[in-house]
């Protein structure tokens, strides 16, 4: 029986972070056996916010690559590609563009957010507003069963799913409506204690060296009541404890609660020894990217079969759309 299909994409605007490890590419990795995955490098969206300045979206999209093959992204079982090499995409985009009603666009809540995430920069244009078609557009392009998001992306899969009841009501049912498939939640935090983000320089990237994952360990904030290194501390409040629960082992895990709770461990210590965990972690994908930073021909290949089996499907897609619309 044939896989379903699922479609999800990466904006190229900086490096990749144990935050998108845990918030999306584990996942991603484990629904390539179930599914039939196309994973894109959404550049033409990286330009929704770096538009003036567009030197990070080619600087980090074949890196965004190696990350992904790095933490097990299989290009043999996946398909890679990159979102403006398949011009289709843009099409799609406005002819959804003109069936979608603009008050579902401004109520969409992510939008808002997004205005005041970003403050610094300005993003009120005609394309920012327009991302969720540009979405809408790279989902159904490829006819998915569904999309791996996480919780606060829900609602633009739904605008998907009315962009295409609109679409099939008013032409032909060519659209099957996706699925959200959930991505479960590893809240980790950036070493400051926010959401982690290049944004807010507070993220360990994948790519960190060994010294580098040791320095921002050092600096991680604590529990903020254990203030000297007699008070007890309270692990289930130290974001610390919540890396220890993710790359340390159990039975050390139970050490340093107790020692942690009893103060027989200080902060110094048990964040060396988280880092020591993480860096173990960490260095199969160093080595990895070593291999795969002496071999650039090899990513090109990749980008180059994957953006001819997307193309395929785009083309067939809009054969239907142009026919549909009688365009
Ligand atoms: S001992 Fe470890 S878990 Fe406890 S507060 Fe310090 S860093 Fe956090």
């Amino acid at each position: 029986m044939a896989k379903k299909r699922i479609v999800s994409g990466m904006r190229p605007t900086g490096r990749l972070h144990l935050g998108h490890i845990h918030g999306a590419l584990n996942n991603w990795r484990s629904l390539q056996d179930d599914y039939e995955c196309f994973y894109f490098i959404a550049d033409w969206h990286a330009l929704t916010s770096e538009y003036a300045d567009t030197a990070i979206i080619k600087e980090t999209t074949k890196d965004i690559i190696i990350d992904w093959i790095s933490v097990g992204l299989d290009p043999e079982k996946s398909v890679f590609f990159i979102q403006s090499s398949i011009k289709e995409h843009a099409e799609l985009h406005l002819i959804f563009s003109m069936v979608t009603p603009l008050s579902w666009l401004e109520r969409n809540p992510t939008y808002k957010e997004q205005l005041k995430e970003m403050a610094q920069k300005n993003l009120y244009t005609y394309g920012f507003l327009g991302y969720p078609v540009l979405q809408a557009a790279d989902i159904l392009m490829y006819k998915a069963h569904g999309v791996p998001v996480g919780e606060d992306q829900s609602p633009h899969v739904e605008l998907t799913r009315e962009i295409a009841r609109r679409f099939n009501h008013f032409y032909s049912n060519i659209f099957p409506l996706p699925e959200v498939l959930l991505t479960p939640e590893a809240k980790i935090l950036g070493i400051d204690r926010r959401k982690m983000s290049k944004g807010y320089d507070n993220a360990i990237y994948v790519s960190d060296s060994k010294e580098v994952v040791e320095r921002k360990v050092a600096e991680m904030i604590t529990d903020p009541q254990r203030a000297r290194r007699s008070d007890p501390g309270r692990p289930e409040y130290c974001n610390v404890f919540t890396f220890h629960e993710l790359y340390t082992d159990r039975e050390a895990i139970k050490e340093i609660d107790e020692g942690c709770r009893s103060a027989t461990i200080g902060c110094v210590e048990c964040k060396q020894v988280m880092a020591t965990h993480l860096n173990r972690a960490l260095e199969p994908l160093r080595a990895k990217r070593r291999e795969l930073e002496a071999n650039p021909e090899l990513i090109d290949t990749i980008i180059e079969e994957g953006n001819k089996k997307a193309r395929n499907i785009a083309g067939r897609t809009m054969n239907e759309v142009r026919e549909a619309v009688r365009i």
